[in-house]
């Protein structure tokens, strides 16, 4: 399923995850609109403790969109800087980006 983001509904800004009240318009109330697509714009490689199964280190993009919306996701494949991505949320709070 595709990442789903908060618009406020008074000012339009979209962050991710929701928050209680909007930073720009002290609005509380929040849309879910669709991420769609967004681009890496800086990747993290996390090295201690984290290694997945085969001991490979974690690597978190932050992902930029179009919207707004600033989302840290792990990366389900090999990607650069600058590349399209989609998101899914996997369970758990866990966000993936997968090559759009
Ligand atoms: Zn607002």
């Amino acid at each position: 399923m595709d990442l789903n983001v908060f618009q406020c509904t008074d000012c339009q800004l979209t962050l991710f995850p929701e928050r209680y009240i909007c930073p720009h318009c002290g609005g509380t109330h929040w849309r879910l609109v669709d991420a769609g697509v967004g681009i890496i714009e800086q990747l993290t490689r996390v090295v201690a403790g984290t290694e997945k199964a085969g001991g490979e280190p974690v690597v978190l993009a932050t992902v930029h969109f179009e919207a707004g919306a600033f989302v840290i996701a792990q990366l389900g494949e090999a990607m650069a800087q600058g590349e399209r991505v989609r998101l899914q949320e996997v369970g758990g709070g866990k966000v993936i980006a997968l090559r759009a």
